[in-house]
């Protein structure tokens, strides 16, 4: 697709954008990704990606659990840890160890990296992936003889809608 409207891609879209559209996309790009890895987005996965990308706030799993129960479902904790768990590795979800919770990947298929602005008023996350700061990391963590497995960076502040806000 080459005609995205600008406001799926910004980082911080602020209250009045279409989140409807940010959901839409992040399903039709969660199928896409799972077809492609030959991996099942089962219903309840399905469920829980949806219930993460409610808002660009990262979620906990408790939260999580507690939505699925007024679905009217309640699986057991385990069963939903494990769709996280599936989530993560296929990197649709990126999991946030600060907030201990859970965040909807901007653009999926890169698991197990990414860095992310926290805003500590509204809560809002946002991804940036850049691969200047990743290439940093590599460089300096190779150059102490570190073998990198995992790297997510988490920056905390105000993002731009609060700051405006003069919350
Ligand atoms: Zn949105
Ligand atoms: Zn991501
Ligand atoms: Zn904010």
């Amino acid at each position: 697709m080459t005609d995205r409207a600008p406001q799926a891609r910004r980082r911080f879209p602020g209250e009045a954008h279409d989140h409807e559209r940010c959901i839409a996309e992040a399903m039709a790009e969660a199928a896409e990704v799972c077809t492609a890895r030959g991996a099942r987005l089962t219903a309840l996965r399905s469920r829980v990606l949806e219930i993460v990308w409610r808002s660009h706030r990262p979620l906990g799993a408790y939260a999580i659990l507690e939505v699925l129960a007024a679905d009217g479902r309640s699986p057991a904790p385990p069963t939903v840890y494990r769709a996280l768990e599936f989530l993560t590795e296929h990197g649709l979800v990126h999991r946030l160890a600060s907030l201990n919770a859970f965040i909807g990947c901007s653009q999926p298929g890169h698991p197990g990296t990414g860095q992310f602005l926290l805003c500590r008023c509204c809560g809002t996350a946002a991804e940036l992936d850049d691969p200047r700061i990743r290439s940093a990391i590599q460089r300096t963590a190779v150059a102490e003889g570190f073998e990198i497995q995992e790297h997510t960076v988490e920056v905390s502040g105000l993002c731009p809608n609060c700051q405006r806000a003069g919350r």
